[in-house]
């Protein structure tokens, strides 16, 4: 096999968050950066969360007060730069004094509210359900604090965007299936999981980035033992029409000591997860089991006067958090905080590894890993993307971007424009290029869903089937009937092949 000429400084395995944010750091700081992720973009775990940028108020109970404290603060650095794909969210907590006792939870808030600076999110407070309250009546006082929401799958992308611009080759539907190195530079040979060619690619650095695959890839492709272990814990979600109006997310407390999460989801819709439960297969087969979805409807209905029942669920993903194991009894309890693996001696060029980790510190994550290997590279920036918004981040304040884009396209429906700035902010401009009216944004595929924006997906996002566009790019995949999507499965296959990417 042909060996690319190109010296990559870093080739990063896995398309997750943190592969995606570690190429972020990397080209950002002047690196030459390859990407390889053997599905699409945020395909596995980083997709399937619960899509809270969180301090996890609950995290406090296991005394994890530095992996909390340094996620309450990137809670605001995510803030800054991304207030596209994240927004602030309260979060309404029921009381249960069995459960947990009042002292206990405003001590938490406490911790919670000033373990690291606020500057856009409002503190806790105690509150009381009144009339109007979703909560069944039995339900009369609770506790209201801040977190974060982000769109999980639009952050990987929007950084390996950002890696992009910064001049990182990305290849979603490569995978990496065998490294070896002459003792200076690493060979790693990619996949094409479409075409299935195989293309080998040369670098100074590689980072294992493969998240519940980190262990697999170890054994299948470098030939090594892993130097550590995780622990594969899954957790589902389902999603109903909406349980309520309020804007607010509520967190249930369960007779097990877990919590589970009801949010509001893409307007119409309730969120509700999640589960913990050890697993054992292939991550890439995980899916939801009659007890998840049984448990999740358990707790629902009993906090909320509106039921719920199996045929109420629209959709539900699962996902399996890689993390490191510590040993700890129950899933639940298992750290979410990461460790930085890296090897290298004389004889080998280095090789780093993520175990474990949180959407909430994907940044941090990346930022130390690229600290970690930076003196392989001579002078090399310091970490840029505290201050670097992620692209079509570069804007302030949602509502007025949204007033603004309203003035400039009137004609445009307001739920269209509201989805646009809430996922491609001040990119919205670049997809609506050229339009004056609705009759110019080509085939509607359903009344919210155009051709501009499919274009600008397989054109600038690397979409290479409807799937990655109905759940991952977007969350069109909860409003388009059987037909539509049928319809725009044939249109971007057409386009694919028109592109030769098929
Ligand atoms: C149910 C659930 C809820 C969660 N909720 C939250 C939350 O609310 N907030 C939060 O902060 N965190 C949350 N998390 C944790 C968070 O989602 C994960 O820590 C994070 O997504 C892990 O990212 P990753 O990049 O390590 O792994 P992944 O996203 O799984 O990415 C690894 C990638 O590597 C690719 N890969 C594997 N092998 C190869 C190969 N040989 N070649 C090329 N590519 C390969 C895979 O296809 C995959 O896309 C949750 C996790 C779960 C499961």
């Amino acid at each position: 096999m042909n060996i690319d000429e190109q010296l990559w400084d870093l080739i990063v395995i896995g398309g997750g968050i943190n592969g995606a944010g570690i190429a972020a750091d990397a080209a950002s700081r002047g690196l030459k950066v390859l990407l390889c992720e053997k599905n699409d973009l945020a395909s596995a775990t980083s997709s399937n969360s619960s899509k809270l940028i969180h301090g996890g108020l609950r995290y406090l109970e296991h005394y994890e007060f530095k992996l909390v404290r340094k996620a309450l603060k990137e809670r605001e650095v995510l803030l800054e730069n991304a207030p596209h794909i994240m927004w602030p969210l309260r979060f309404y907590l029921p009381h249960r004094p069995h459960l947990r006792p009042a002292w206990m939870i405003r001590i938490g808030l406490f911790l919670y509210d000033h373990l690291s600076q606020r500057k856009r999110l409002a503190g806790s407070k105690f509150v009381h359900f009144g009339a109007d309250s979703p909560l069944k009546p039995f339900f009369k006082k609770g506790f209201e604090y801040s977190d974060g929401w982000v769109d999980d799958s639009r952050l990987v992308v929007l950084n390996a965007q950002q890696a992009h611009i910064h001049g990182a080759e990305i290849l979603p539907r490569h995978k990496c299936i065998k490294a070896r190195h002459d003792g200076q530079h690493w060979f790693v040979e990619l996949e094409n999981q479409i075409k299935q060619s195989l293309r080998c690619v040369k670098s100074k650095v590689v980072v294992n980035a493969a998240g519940p695959w980190v262990e697999d890839l170890f054994i299948e492709s470098f030939d090594k033992k892993p130097p550590r272990k995780i622990r594969l814990v899954k957790g589902s979600h389902i999603v109903v029409p909406k349980l309520h109006d309020q804007s607010q997310a509520y967190i249930l407390q369960n007779q097990d000591k877990r919590i589970v999460f009801v949010l509001p989801f893409e307007d119409d819709f309730s969120l509700i997860g999640t589960t913990d439960v050890d697993y054992q297969g292939d991550p890439g087969d995980v899916e939801i089991e009659q007890s998840e979805i049984d448990y999740l409807i358990k707790i629902s209905n009993e906090h909320f006067i509106h039921q719920i029942s199996e045929q109420d669920i629209v959709h539900c993903f699962s996902g399996v958090r890689p993390l490191m194991d510590d040993e700890s009894d129950d899933a639940q309890s298992v750290t979410r905080d990461y460790t930085l693996h890296l090897e290298d001696s004389v004889n080998m060029p280095p090789l780093l590894s993520v175990f474990g980790g949180k959407i909430t510190t994907y940044r941090k994550l990346a930022e130390a890993a690229v600290d970690k290997i930076a003196g392989f590279f001579g002078q090399i920036k310091p970490c840029q993307t505290r201050a670097l918004p992620l692209p079509g981040g570069n804007f302030s304040d949602p509502k007025t971007l949204l007033e603004t884009l309203q003035s400039e396209y009137p004609w445009l429906p307001a739920v269209i424009l509201k989805r646009y700035v809430r996922s491609y902010g001040q990119l919205s401009r670049q997809i609506l290029a050229g339009c004056q009216s609705i009759d110019d944004m080509g085939i509607a595929f359903n009344p919210v869903l155009y051709q501009v924006e499919v274009d600008y997906l397989i054109e600038h996002e690397w979409v290479s089937c409807a799937e990655d566009l109905l759940w991952r790019r977007t969350k069109t995949g909860l409003l388009l009937n059987a037909g539509e999507v049928v319809y725009l499965r044939g249109y971007v296959l057409q386009k694919l092949i028109n592109k030769q990417y098929y």
